[in-house]
């Protein structure tokens, strides 16, 4: 890492993939008046739930308290972006602690068929108490843990606990963020929940543009007081640089004419799905930072300030003023609301 804010940003990723992994193991093992506190019998036909008893026909305040949930997560995406995706989908959490296992194992002396088996051994460890943690939300773990020696458990729990290992083995290691990209719902409805002042994933091509390599030692564009382009400049900057073929040869400019993004690429390297996020907001993004991270280090190599990639809203972006009232964050906090007071009140009478 770079800097602070470099740093901060990592500490916060670490965090949440802790607490989340924590929530998602520890939960199965904790008990409430001597009864587990969550666990789906499906053996009993009853949920226990933080202390209820809840038997299939009492399960309707579960229902509002999943579309309170579904809710909340609107209203958070609208207020704050794709947070949920950048830090606590169990997606990017696995695939962050498979990339954390990747770096651990790499042992630059040891042959590289030892390095390799251990992290692979590592990584299918990982997924196979995923597995089992994932079948102890169904059956009380304590037995379930205590039934694999001597091996007594029976056909079903050994299928899927072998059924989510391998999902979670195979779902890290070749399909990763092409779940984000390809088949997640969340991803895909992203327009619906968020407006022109949802923070996003940005380059503010009117500091950035006309990008290219230059001899150090200029400064950034308010260091030499070119100043910032006007926006439909900057765009049309962007367009002829993303579109050669039909914009055809880009012009080349004197150093001093150049804005802060160098075209070093390192933003599009840092991408794991591969996007050039200079060519503008996308919904394949999952707001992972790896950009903002990779174009601040360069802005540092470079003595430019930070932040040509940055978390922003397209209104700021653009600089359209606040107008009227937002009605999507009010809306999915009305709903959020309502979906409370009905699980709280189903829950209250259980
Ligand atoms: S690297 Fe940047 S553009 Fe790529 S997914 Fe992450 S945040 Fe989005
Ligand atoms: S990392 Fe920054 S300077 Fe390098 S190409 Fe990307 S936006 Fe430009």
């Amino acid at each position: 890492m770079h800097n602070d804010t470099a740093r901060h940003r990592q500490t916060l990723r670490l965090s949440a993939m802790l607490l989340m992994l924590g929530l998602f193991h520890g939960l199965p093992w904790l008990r409430w008046n001597g009864m587990p506190l969550l666990l789906f019998n499906i053996d009993a036909r009853q949920l226990h739930f933080f202390g209820l008893q809840l038997r299939p026909e009492g399960m309707l305040p579960l229902l509002w308290l999943a579309l309170a949930a579904a809710a909340v997560l609107c209203l958070v995406t609208s207020v704050g972006g794709r947070l949920w995706c950048g830090y606590a989908c169990p997606q990017t959490v696995l695939t962050r602690l498979h990339r954390g296992l990747q770096r651990l194992f790499a042992f630059k002396d040891a042959p590289r068929w030892l390095a390799a088996t251990m992290r692979h051994a590592a990584w299918a460890l990982v997924a196979a108490w995923t597995g089992i943690t994932f079948v102890g939300y169904f059956v009380p773990i304590r037995e379930l843990v205590g039934g694999l020696y001597p091996f007594t458990l029976s056909g079903w729990e050994t299928f899927w606990i072998g059924f989510y290992a391998l999902a979670t083995w195979a779902n890290v290691l070749y399909l990763h963020e092409q779940v984000c990209t390809y088949l997640c719902p969340y991803s895909r409805v992203q327009p619906l929940l968020t407006d022109a002042f949802t923070p996003t994933l940005h380059y503010d091509a009117r500091r950035g543009e006309p990008r290219g390599p230059r001899a150090p030692g200029n400064g950034s564009v308010m260091q030499r007081a070119r100043g910032l382009l006007d926006p439909m400049t900057a765009r049309d900057y962007v367009f002829r640089a993303s579109h050669p073929t039909s914009a055809g040869a880009r012009a080349t400019f004197k150093d001093t004419h150049l804005g802060d993004c160098t075209d070093c690429g390192d933003c599009v390297h840092a991408c794991p799905i591969g996007l050039d996020i200079r060519n503008g907001p996308t919904t394949s993004c999952i707001e992972c930072n790896a950009c903002i991270d990779a174009c601040d280090a360069s802005m540092q190599r470079n003595a430019f300030p930070e932040g040509l990639i940055l978390r922003t809203s397209s209104a700021r972006i653009n600089q359209l003023p606040r107008t009227g009232m937002r009605t999507k964050p009010l809306l999915f906090a009305a709903l959020s609301l309502l979906f409370l007071t009905l699980a709280a009140a189903g829950l209250a009478s259980a």
